[in-house]
């Protein structure tokens, strides 16, 4: 695979912070993960507005695939994806501020075996939120941003580890 806009040299890298100079770089980032993600993964993005968590999911979706728009789902909390028979829930809960909206949305069964859940602002919903797997933060720069990667469960490390291989060849 061709990873133009970003490097993964170690001089670029620092404990799994990664540089992005732009958002093309962003796109390619998060486009890069595509193939190391199964099914049952939860993701949470974590970064102030404008940080680019959205970008993210977005390169994740193209390397998915997809080849519609990716919106935010800022106002409807939840936009749904179906990419041949995997379905990927892209949540913001930036708005989210009642907690019998989790269970009146029945958003708890989105969270399963089957699906791909990438969630903005998990700090919202709290310990609602199931575990998640991988978490990635990202810090505004004045030019780009850092995104740093944490692992919460063994299918998380799993994939970062896959990741990372890939990035050596
Ligand atoms: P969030 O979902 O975190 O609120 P968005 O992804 O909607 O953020 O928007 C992020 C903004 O920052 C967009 O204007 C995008 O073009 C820009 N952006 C994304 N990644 C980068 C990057 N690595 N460097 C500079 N700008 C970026
Ligand atoms: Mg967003």
């Amino acid at each position: 695979m061709m990873l133009s806009n970003f490097t993964y040299s170690d001089s670029n890298h620092r404990d799994g912070v990664y540089y992005l100079v732009d958002e093309a770089a962003m796109l390619d980032f998060g486009n890069s993960f595509a193939s190391f993600l199964q099914t049952g993964l939860i993701i949470t993005l974590i970064g102030n507005l404008g940080a680019g968590k959205t970008t993210l999911v977005r390169g994740i979706l193209h390397g998915l695939g997809y080849q519609g728009i990716v919106k935010s789902p800022t106002y409807n909390l939840v936009e749904i994806y179906k990419i041949s028979r995997l379905y990927l829930y892209h949540f913001d809960f930036y708005r989210f501020n009642d907690s019998r909206e989790w269970e009146e949305a029945g958003f708890r069964e989105y969270f399963n075996s089957t699906s791909i859940c990438f969630v903005e602002w998990p700090e919202k919903i709290g310990n609602l939120l199931p575990n998640a797997d991988l978490q990635f933060s990202i810090e505004i720069l004045e030019t780009g941003r850092n995104i740093a990667i944490q692992t919460g469960t063994d299918a998380g490390k799993q994939c970062l580890e896959h990741w990372r291989n890939q990035k050596k060849t």
